[in-house]
Order: structure tokens, then C-alpha cells, then sequence
């Protein structure tokens, strides 16, 4: 069945990764059944709503790749619309004006506590005859309208959680226009998903509470009511609601950080969704074959934030080469390098190795300092383990010998620079990985690198020696060397 829905963000924030997910998984219901995903910006408070949040919205959706079909709804446009159906509901009988003020309100409330009732409107409005409602009218007393509650159970088949029954006692006679003959939410929302065709609608959890009061409303105006779908929320590694606590909870930061929008379509759709079996690294076309609302976990998922990035290290290695070019290059031009050789082979194969360690496009582009600067500083780790032992010197001193009697064509070769410095390590007495560990330190200021005989020969012997010189000097300065007096 063609389904027609919508996400329906309120301006006044980033998109973050709930409404992302939201937006997504409605986006891909309209896909499946060839329907429609459109855009409601609910911009009905006008103090918090903001343009620059809806241009935000739009701009990290498409980032996405989701684009809505026919223009955006703004909720803000359609005021009178709202109004009229509220008129429309105290013609029919099916909503009242509330003259009582602030301070009665107050006052019935204080009693309600006292007497241990519940909070309820007292319906004191409900029961006025015609003429007390036309002499309040004549003397202009302002009024709220609030919708008459009916008897008996709101029943609905939610498509995620189920037979949901609410009895409409829990429900009070609750409010649909501000005495400043402004619209509420829920009379809002029901009327421009009705005026949009909406059939379906896919929404986060905590919207559960309001969907009696919806379909009260879409009954009493004798209006189909759509199919619901609420998608449970997700909660940080402290399975607390997800929050900027947490770290980045909007699109526009997990961009900023070099997070891929394919790879972050695929993680939100595994929060709360499976296809059913193990595979986790899907395009969209997959997605799309396998998508199904029943399969939509109805308890909340969690954010992991790690396998995010496992996700998109492994969407960032197979980026095409292009793309990954192209990265490098506006990396290049934004700081300044200017390569000489464009087609410059070590820095080219620097690129390559680094595109498949990367988790995020910064971090790759950050992975590229490696071969225009010399390390400032050395991992504290690195220098604990490698550096800070008397004599650590010894073995960067033995090998900066060797490199020295080198040429630069030496440096290119790769299974020799490998055996040469095996043989060294066992001419010394070490084994290999005693020389390799300060010597990555050496070069690159890190513990975890590419392959290092792949480093060195990226490097050129220039460099590598200069590097070398530099760790000795270092060790030296922190008097850690051979004949440093401790
Ligand atoms: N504007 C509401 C929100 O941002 C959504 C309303 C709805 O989906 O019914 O939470």
C-alpha cells in the first residue's frame, strides 16, 4: 500500500540522531510502497523556532540523502486552518470554552491535592448553559477551548508495540486553543496530517501518550485515522535518554567530525531495526529490500559509539579512489602544501594505507601530517616503554649507523629495508621488535602505525634520518642515553 508520511522536526534545534533515525526510517517506509515522505516543520513556537534550525534540519537530512517530496509544510501557515476546526469542534459539541482564569485553576488544584484527587480539569466549563457562555462572550472574557474528553477506551494498533487500550478517564479535558486563540500540538498536528494525506505515522516514543488525545480528535471530526508506529528512544552507554551529555548527539557534529552519511544511514537504522539476520554493513538499496516496521525492536536501543566508528572505518576503506584523492588534495591546498610533484608516489601510498586504518575522514586527513612534519612530541606510552630506559639510545644509534651508508634508492625497497633490519636485531642480540617499536616512535610520534618498513620507504632516507637523529637527541636531553649519567 502506497504510505504516505512525514517527519515533523519542531525548528528549534541540529537534527539530531533520534530525529535523523525517525526521519529515515519514515523516509524508507515511502520508498518501499512507492508513497510520499514529506516534511512538516512544526513551527508553531515562535520563540524557539528559529530559520537558521530549519535550514540545519534540511541540510543534515540531505546530507543523509534524504530528500522529502513537494515543498515543506510549515505548521506556522496554517493557523487559521486550525482555528477553524476548532470552531468546527464547539459547533459539533465536541469541544467547549473554558472561561476559568489562572488563579481558579490554581485554586481547584491546591483543593484537588488536599483532597488527594487527581489533577484533572473539574469540567466546571463543560456543564455551563448557553446563556452563562454568551453573557461571558458579551463581556469578553477570555477563554482557552478544550476538547470534551468522551467515555469508554481509545484503542489503536500500534505497528511497534502493538494493541495499545487507554482508558479515556486517564485523559483529561485537555486544551486545544490558548485563549490567544493560538492552536495546540495536538490539534495541530491532527489536522495538517489529515490535510496532508498522512497514513501512516512513524514517530518516536515519547509521542506515545499523546496518540489517545489524536485519534479522540480524528473521531469526533469522523476523519480516517492513520496507522502508528512509535520507535522506541534511544538511551547513551548509561542507559539514560541519548543526550548532548553523551557526547555529539547532532548531525551536524558527527559531520564535523568526519563521519561518512552512508555509514551513518547504516548505523541508525540498526538502532531499534535488524534485517534478521547477522549482517550489519548494508547500503541503502539493501536496506530498502529488507526494511519491514515489524521488525523494529519495541524496547530502546543504545548508541555505541565505537562501533559507529568501526562502521565507518569500514565504509571510509572502501571509498573510491576519487573520492579519497580528492580529500587529500583539498587537505593539501586548505594548509598550504604544495605538493610539486602532484603524482607524488610515497605521499600517494601514504593515502592508500591511511585510507584503511582511518575511522574518520578527519582522522585520515590528520594521518597525513605524518609525511610533511616531523613528530612535535612522542606518546607518553611510547616514551614510557621505548624511550626512557638507559641505553634506549643504543639500538636508534646502530640503525642510524646502517641508514647513514645508505642511498636514497635503498629506502624504496621494502623487503630489504625488512631483512636488513632483522639481521641487525640479531647481530645486536634483540629481537626485531625492540628496534621497530622506538623506531615507529622515532618516525611517526605514535605507537600504532602503517606497516613501518612501508613508513620508512614513504619517508625517504632524508627524513627517516632526520627523525632518527632527532628521538636520540631527545633521549638524550631527558639523559636516558648510553652514557648519560642517571
Ligand atoms: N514536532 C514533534 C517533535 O519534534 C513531532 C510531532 C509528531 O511527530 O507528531 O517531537
Amino acid at each position: 500500500m502506497k504510505t504516505t508520511v512525514r517527519f515533523a522536526p519542531s525548528p528549534t534545534g541540529y537534527l539530531h540522531i533520534g530525529g535523523a533515525r525517525t526521519a529515515i526510517f519514515n523516509w524508507l517506509i515511502a520508498q518501499k510502497t512507492g508513497g510520499s515522505f514529506l516534511l512538516r516543520i512544526e513551527d508553531t513556537d515562535l520563540e524557539r523556532s528559529t530559520e537558521e534550525s530549519v535550514k540545519q534540519i534540511q541540510s543534515s537530512l540531505n546530507w543523509l540523502g534524504i530528500y522529502w517530496d513537494n515543498d515543506p509544510y510549515f505548521q506556522s501557515s496554517k493557523k487559521e486552518r486550525h482555528v477553524d476546526i476548532v470552531e468546527q469542534l464547539l459547533e459539533s459539541g465536541h469541544a467547549y470554552r473554558c472561561f476559568c482564569s489562572k488563579e481558579e485553576l490554581e485554586e481547584k488544584k491546591g483543593t484537588a491535592i488536599r483532597e488527594k484527587r487527581n489533577l484533572f480539569y473539574d469540567k466546571t466549563c463543560r456543564h455551563l448553559i448557553q446563556e452563562q457562555i454568551d453573557k461571558k462572550l458579551s463581556q469578553n472574557s477570555p477563554y482557552v477551548v478544550r476538547f470534551k474528553t468522551p467515555d469508554g477506551i481509545t484503542s489503536y494498533n500500534d505497528l511497534i508495540h502493538g494493541q495499545t487500550n487507554v482508558r479515556n478517564d486517564t485523559i483529561e479535558d485537555f486544551i486545544i486553543l490558548r485563549s490567544d486563540r493560538t492552536p495546540i500540538y495536538q490539534i495541530a498536528v491532527v489536522v495538517d496530517d489529515h490535510d496532508m494525506g498522512v497514513n501512516l505515522i512513524m514517530r518516536g516514543d515519547d509521542h506515545i501518550s499523546n496518540t489517545p488525545k489524536q485519534i479522540m480528535i480524528y473521531n469526533s471530526l469522523n476523519w480516517e485515522i492513520p496507522r502508528f508506529a512509535h520507535i522506541p528512544l534511544i538511551l547513551g552507554s548509561d542507559k539514560v535518554r541519548l543526550s548532548k551529555r553523551h557526547g555529539a548527539a547532532s548531525i551536524k557534529e558527527f559531520q564535523k567530525q568526519g563521519i561518512l552519511p552512508d555509514s551513518l544511514f547504516n548505523y541508525l537504522c540498526l538502532l531499534g531495526w535488524s534485517p534478521g539476520d547477522d549482517s550489519e554493513i548494508l547500503n541503502k538499496t539493501e536496506i530498502l529490500q529488507k526494511f519491514a516496521i515489524e521488525k523494529i525492536n519495541n524496547r530502546p536501543a543504545v548508541f555505541d559509539y565505537k562501533k559507529l566508528l568501526w562502521m565507518n572505518s569500514k565504509y571510509f576503506s572502501e571509498l573510491p579512489q576519487q573520492q579519497i584523492d580528492r580529500l587529500a588534495k583539498e587537505w593539501l591546498f586548505k594548509n598550504n602544501i604544495e605538493l610539486i610533484d602532484t603524482e607524488n608516489t610515497p605521499f600517494n601510498f601514504l593515502i592508500k594505507l591511511q585510507q584503511q586504518r582511518a575511522t574518520t575522514v578527519n582522522d585520515f586527513l590528520q594521518s597525513l601530517w605524518l609525511f610533511f612534519k616531523d613528530p612535535e612530541k612522542y606518546d607518553e606510552k611510547g616514551i614510557k616503554k621505548h624511550f626512557s630506559k638507559k641505553g634506549s639510545d643504543n639500538l636508534l644509534n646502530a640503525l642510524l649507523e646502517e641508514y647513514l651508508h645508505q642511498d636514497d634508492l635503498y629506502f624504496q625497497n621494502i623487503e630489504n629495508l625488512e631483512s636488513d633490519l632483522r639481521a641487525l636485531a640479531e647481530k645486536i642480540g634483540v629481537s626485531a621488535a625492540k628496534i621497530i617499536h622506538p623506531l615507529r616512535l622515532a618516525l611517526t610520534g605514535k605507537m600504532a602505525s602503517p606497516g613501518i618498513f612501508e613508513i620508512i620507504s614513504i619517508l625517504g632516507k632524508e627524513k627517516v634520518i632526520r627523525r632518527i637523529k632527532n628521538a636520540i637527541n631527545y633521549i638524550l636531553v631527558q639523559n636516558w642515553g648510553e652514557n648519560s649519567e642517571a
